[in-house]
């Protein structure tokens, strides 16, 4: 059967923008502001060769640090249990912080393949630099992507796919 993979990540990083882009439909709901509650939701993605189960596990993401660092968990969980590769995103603009840390160590603990995504890195010379800080949290290269200018997203697949 088709490997699952599952988008792991903070609240406002871009894990549904990046669903959209590899699900090639507006599936996800791309959220300005964090407070939506909605289930978890699949797609069944081609990329050139490459065909997977996508689960986007950004459901519930309420409006304070504590629930969302529990809720992050019960996510990573899910992860950890349903998909084969996992993608973890983050976010360049704000930076590696203490819940991208914490989420890390679980994920890492499960000796799941992880992929590191550093989301909005939208101009490559001038992001790069800040990508490097994600060397800290410990699993692996860092991948740099724009979700929302497509950008890195073919390296990021091929990354995912060597899992498979
Ligand atoms: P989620 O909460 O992790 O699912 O994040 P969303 O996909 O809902 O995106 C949160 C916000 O980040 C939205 O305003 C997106 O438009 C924005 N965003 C997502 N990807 C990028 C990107 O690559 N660059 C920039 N600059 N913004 C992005
Ligand atoms: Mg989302």
């Amino acid at each position: 059967s088709k490997p699952v993979v599952a988008i792991v990540g903070r609240p406002n990083v871009g894990k549904s923008t990046l669903f959209n882009v590899l699900a090639g439909e507006r599936i996800s709901i791309v959220q300005d502001t964090p407070g939506v509650t909605r289930d978890r939701i699949y797609a069944e993605v081609s990329w050139l060769d490459y065909n997977f189960t996508l689960i986007d596990t950004g459901g519930i993401e309420p409006d304070s640090g504590d629930i969302i660092l529990s809720q992050m968990r019960e996510q990573a969980q899910i992860a950890i249990d349903t998909a084969d590769v996992i993608i973890f995103i983050t976010d360049v603009r704000q930076g590696l912080v203490d819940a991208d840390q914490k989420v890390a160590d679980m994920l890492r603990r499960s000796k799941k393949p992880i992929i590191l995504a550093v989301n909005k890195v939208d101009d490559f010379k001038k992001y790069m630099p800040d990508v490097y800080e994600f060397y800290n949290l410990g699993i692996g290269d860092p991948v740099p992507v724009s979700a929302a200018s497509r950008l890195g997203i073919g390296d990021l697949l091929d990354e995912v796919a060597k899992h498979f």
